[in-house]
């Protein structure tokens, strides 16, 4: 069956301009999946406007934070109700194993409408001493205005809530744009913010590609861009975000470094390395695809992380044993090939892996995971972002040498530190240039914790008390009171 999905302006679902239309597939099967309305720069004019009359409606304005957060609250409460059937259209529209499905994207779609409810009625201004005489000065945190929220495919449901939940907590309205070629369960989601009894003109959703984020982000009437997705487009949308000067955030690709020191529990980092590299088939921006093992440990760990990555099973995501399921398409796929075929010209190792699944898995877009070992820093597979399964292994001798040769990146979105020494640990924590190390663990957010890059990897931070700075403008009020 053929879904279909419309565009959520002001409050009315409806077809694009003159009936455009764009097809997304099932990765698994590379069959036509849904069908979905591809906005025109007139649409987005419109879904821009209605989010401005939104913005400036009393219905919205002076809602008070306590019913803004029961709307919030509720949103969470219906991605419950409907948790089974949005894993499944995950997994049907982006091919993640249903597991990660159920367990990351829609349990961290509901964590993130749930921990931004609480925020609503705690978003707090500060008298500040100023020392004019006779002076009172406060701060109030309002909201930028109309968002624009651009996602990328690799987990749209859950990246869509990272946005959705701080920028209707702090009383925005918004236009979102989800991925093409995985947009269906952020269709779904509006249809449940709907349903939750956001007024007309809060949430809107504008479906399409490229064209229509180009559209969202050069308008005049967007006050903020809140984008995920490549750090080439991210750049575009800086240059064309100066004119207007309007507020951009970013979180963008990333080249995670894992480090295994030689007192590493090496079962624990080859566990914690696997899966850290390989969730949702490595299509994770902070994945770990880069390990400096210490040259001591380097064999042994090298071996064990290729026949654990050559054991796991590759599978339609709708399998319940299925481990690494597809990528997202035939396109990507080939890209990720490329950079194996890249690493081999190269002189790396390969040691498992590289090439496409066969079988009964060829019309789906499945790709071997894949580990080189004897990687140099300079050969491509260790400098780029692949967002496919492929691990490079490469070894150090010198632990002082380390941090730098980690650091050597334009990246900076994530770390890993796999050692049972706490010094090693936190040195490594301070000198390691990402926005998120983790020792001893695997790289999954928390709605609390702040996330993002430093570097090439992006501006601001999502989720946190930091992603409230983000959505709101801080305005000082002064009264005379001599
Ligand atoms: P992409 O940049 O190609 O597309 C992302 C979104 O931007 C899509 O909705 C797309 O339609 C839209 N878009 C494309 N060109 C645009 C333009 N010129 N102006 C406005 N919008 C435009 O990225 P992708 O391939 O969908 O996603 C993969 C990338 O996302 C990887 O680099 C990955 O590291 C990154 N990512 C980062 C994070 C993070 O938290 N830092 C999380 C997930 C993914």
């Amino acid at each position: 069956m053929t879904l279909r999905s419309r565009l959520f302006i002001g409050g009315a679902w409806r077809a694009a301009d003159g009936g455009a239309e764009f097809t997304t597939y099932d990765p698994a099967t590379g069959e036509p999946l849904g069908r979905c309305a591809e906005a025109s720069g007139g649409d987005v004019d419109a879904a821009v406007a209605a989010a401005r009359a939104a913005a400036e409606d009393p219905a919205w304005t002076r809602l008070a934070p306590a019913a803004r957060a029961r709307l919030l609250w509720r949103v969470a409460d219906l991605v419950e109700e409907h948790a089974d059937e949005l894993a499944a259209l995950e997994t049907r529209d982006q091919g993640q194993p249903i597991g990660i499905a159920r367990e990351v994207s829609v349990a961290g779609a509901a964590e993130h409408f749930r921990y931004f409810a609480g925020w609503c009625t705690k978003i707090e201004g500060a008298v500040v001493p100023v020392s004019l005489p006779d002076t009172l000065h406060y701060t109030r945190r309002e909201p930028v205005g109309v968002c624009a929220l651009i996602t990328p495919w690799n987990f749209p449901l859950m990246i869509a809530s990272w946005k959705l939940a701080p920028a209707l907590a702090c009383g925005n309205t918004v236009v979102v744009k989800p991925p093409e070629q995985a947009p269906l369960t952020t269709v779904r989601l509006v249809e449940l913010c709907e349903r939750a009894g956001f007024p007309p003109g809060v949430v809107n959703l504008v479906t399409g590609g490229p064209a229509a984020g180009r559209a969202l982000v050069g308008h005049e009437g967007v006050d903020k861009v809140s984008f995920t997705g490549s750090t080439t487009v991210g750049r575009e949308i800086v240059r064309s975000a100066a004119d207007s000067l309007k507020r951009v955030t970013l979180e963008l690709g990333g080249k995670a470094a894992s480090v295994i020191a030689e007192d590493a529990d090496i079962d624990a980092a080859v566990q914690g390395s696997l899966h850290g590299a390989l969730l949702n088939s490595g299509q994770v921006c902070a994945a770990y695809t880069r390990f400096y093992v210490d040259r001591r440990r380097a064999g042994e760990f090298t071996d064990k992380l290729a026949s654990a990555a050559d054991s796991l099973r590759l599978g339609p995501g709708s399998d319940e044993k299925t481990a690494l399921g597809p990528l997202v398409s035939d396109e990507h796929l080939r890209r990720v090939d490329e950079y194996v075929r890249t690493g081999v010209a190269e002189g790396a190792h390969m040691v498992v892996g590289g090439e496409r699944a066969d079988g009964e898995l060829s019309a789906g877009h499945f790709y071997r995971p894949t580990v080189f070992g004897a990687v140099r820093d300079d050969m491509t597979i260790a400098r780029e972002e692949i967002f496919g399964p492929v691990l490079s292994v490469l070894s150090y001798d010198d632990a002082d040498e380390l941090a730098e040769r980690v650091n050597r990146t334009p990246y900076g979105l994530a770390a890993s530190v796999w050692t049972r020494d706490l010094a090693t640990a936190h040195r490594m924590a301070a000198d390691i240039r990402a926005g998120a190390v983790f020792v001893n663990s695997l790289p999954i957010p928390d709605a609390a914790a702040p996330w993002g890059g430093f570097k090439a990897s992006g501006w601001g931070r999502e989720m946190g008390p930091q992603a409230i700075d983000e959505y709101t403008e801080t305005k000082g009020v002064w009264v005379n009171l001599g």
